[in-house]
This record gives structure tokens, sequence and C-alpha cells, in this order.
């Protein structure tokens, strides 16, 4: 059961794609792009002519989104979901995807879309009185930290609550007053977030940063009946999908990696349950501290949207189908 928010009916979990374009870097060492968006809804495998040996595919999606696509787009694809969340029901939205594909450049602007949408609605509900929070947090190496009291510690506890479900101990939880304070505890969020330097791309995380908005509205008394909702909107920004040991790296950051790996495969045996259906038996939510975090806001009282991130290089092609794999899985 989902604290908090009504039922609703099982929905499936919307699965974009999107490909960036190739990097300047990328271009300066003379990689290829070997992905194309043929349609709205179709990503191919095309490499350059000297690679054809390999052989082509194609993937289908609810959208896919090219190189020159804007995160305005992006974020139409996922607007119902993020909106769902001021109806009462709690909503996730990920970024998934192998380090440098786009994860966090995606994250930013579809969480900066959907604020400004839920600012627009809340001035377009003059009979309802709605309350934000927010909290952030991070989960590193399966230890979690508050991105807005980084005094806090690195291990917060997660502790089940008869009420609230899964909380994480101390947890700050700031309430906003308005869009310019919310972009701003947003901005502090992302600046906490822990960075490592991996071989792939020197500016990358290393780590899962979540972004929770919880979101209470009350109809106005004049109205009769006085209904309440609130509802969480999680922005869920991954850690790297690749496997730790195609980075290159050092004992400590295999270390990481295997950690890592526990919430990512958790979070994908989970997202590949739901999107099973009814019949897909227990679903380990309990196994990483991701999906403990996340559990009631995802699944069967809940809606989730994953935006798979794809770099378009040749270089990348064995990431970029082991991302794609993955999404099919969860659509
Ligand atoms: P990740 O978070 O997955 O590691 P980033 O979001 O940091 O990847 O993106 C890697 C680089 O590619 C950044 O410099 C970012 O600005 C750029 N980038 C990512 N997606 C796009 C896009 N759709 N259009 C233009 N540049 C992009
Ligand atoms: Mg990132």
């Amino acid at each position: 059961s989902t604290p908090g928010g009504p039922k609703v009916k099982e929905e499936k979990i919307v699965v974009t794609v999107r490909l960036r374009p190739l990097s300047k870097r990328e271009q300066s060492l003379k990689d290829q792009v070997a992905w194309e968006c043929i349609d709205d809804h179709t990503i191919v495998y095309k490499p350059p002519s000297q690679e054809r040996s390999i052989t082509s595919a194609s993937y289908t999606f609810d959208k896919v989104f090219g190189p020159v696509s804007l995160t305005e787009a992006v974020y139409e694809g996922v607007k119902n979901v993020a909106l769902s969340a001021l109806m009462g029901i709690n909503a996730t939205i990920f970024a998934y995807g192998q380090t440098s594909s786009g994860k966090t450049y995606t994250m930013r602007g579809i969480t900066e879309k959907a604020v400004k949408d839920i600012y627009n609605h809340i001035m377009n509900t003059p009979e309802r009185d709605f309350t934000i929070k927010i909290s952030g947090l991070e989960i590193y190496n399966e230890n979690v930290r508050d991105l807005l009291n980084v005094d806090s510690g690195r291990n917060l506890k997660l502790l089940d609550d008869p009420e609230k479900g899964v909380v994480v101990e101390k947890l700050v939880e700031e309430t906003v007053s308005n869009d310019q304070h919310l972009r701003h505890l947003i901005s502090i969020c992302e600046a906490q977030r822990q960075v490592g330097e991996t071989a792939l791309n020197d500016t990358s995380s290393r780590s899962h940063q979540i972004i929770r908005l919880t979101i209470e509205s009350t109809l106005r008394e004049n109205s009769g009946c006085v209904k309440s909702f609130v509802a969480s909107l999680n922005f869920v920004d991954l850690a790297g999908s690749e496997r730790a040991s195609q980075t290159n790296a050092d004992g400590a950051r295999l270390r990481e990696g295997c950690h890592i790996n526990l919430s990512l495969m958790t979070l994908t045996t989970v997202i590949r349950k739901l999107s099973v259906g009814k019949r897909s038996g227990h679903i380990p939510y309990r196994d990483s501290k991701l999906t403990r975090i996340l559990q009631h806001s995802l699944g069967g009282n809940a809606r989730t949207a994953i935006i798979c991130t794809l770099s378009p290089a040749l270089s990348h092609v064995e990431q970029s189908r082991n991302t794609l794999s993955f999404a099919t899985r969860a659509k």
C-alpha cells in the first residue's frame, strides 16, 4: 500500500530514450555516430559503413528523442507523471544510462521544467492551498547522505514508519516559500552531490541522487468538503550504469562500483518485475537503499517514468545496447 496516496489503476512505466549529440571530445577523437532516431518511437543502430558487419538492430519505445531534441520535448513525455503528484499520486522520474550519456544534463532540465509547471498549476488552482517541502539525498556506497544538511553525516539510517513508510532518519525537509526558493534549494542539492572521477568522464558521479518534493494540498473551506492530497515527486539521477570493470578503475573505485551495482541491480529487478505486472510475485524493494527509499513511489499505486540516456558514439555501442535492453525490459 502507498501511505498518503489514493488507489490508481496500474499503469505501465513510461519509458523514453534520449540520444545526445556527439561531444566535442568524441569528435576530436574521431569517434562516429552509430545510432539514429528514425521516427518518434524508433531508434536504430546504424554504424558507419566499415562496421556494417555488426548486426544492426532497431528498438521501439513510447518516445525517442534525437540529438537535436530539446529538454522541453523530453519533459512533455514525462509531464503527466510529474503532475500526477499534484493529485496525490506518488511519482518518480529516473535518468538511467552510462556515465557521460546525459543523465544529469537531462534531469536538471526536467526538474526545472517540472518546477515551472507545478507553480503554474498552483497559480491556476486558487481553490486549493498548497504546501511544498523538499529533501535531497545521495546514496554513495550504500550510504545515505543529506544534501541539504551535510553535517548530519554520511550514513543516515532508514526506518520503517507505520504511517509514512520508509523514512530517512534526520533527513532535512525544508518547507518551500516560493518557486525561487525551491530552485535555490535544488541548486544546493546539486552542488553538494559527490563527484568521483572515472576513466570515462571526470565530471561524472558514482552516486545516486534523489530530489524529493512532497506536495500537499487542501481544498479551501467554503467549497464544502475539505479534501486533502499528499504525494511525493522524486527526481532521480542514477549513477552510471556501466560495470565497474569497464572504467579502468583502481581498487577503491571497484568497491564503489560493486555497491552502486547493488542499488542499480536491485532497481532493474524491481522495474522489470513491475513492468510484468500483478503476476510478478515478490518485489525485492528491501534489497537496496535506493529501492527502499523509493518503495512507495514505484509500482502499482505510483507512477514511474524512465528516461534512458544514450551516447551516440560507436565506441560506446556495447553500453548503449545494455541501456536499450534495460529500457526494453522496463516498458
Ligand atoms: P551523465 O550525468 O550521464 O554522466 P552528463 O549529463 O554530465 O552525463 O553529460 C555529459 C556531457 O554531455 C555534459 O557536458 C553535457 O552537458 C553534455 N550533454 C548531455 N546531454 C546532452 C544533450 N542532449 N545535448 C547537448 N549536450 C548534452
Ligand atoms: Mg551525472
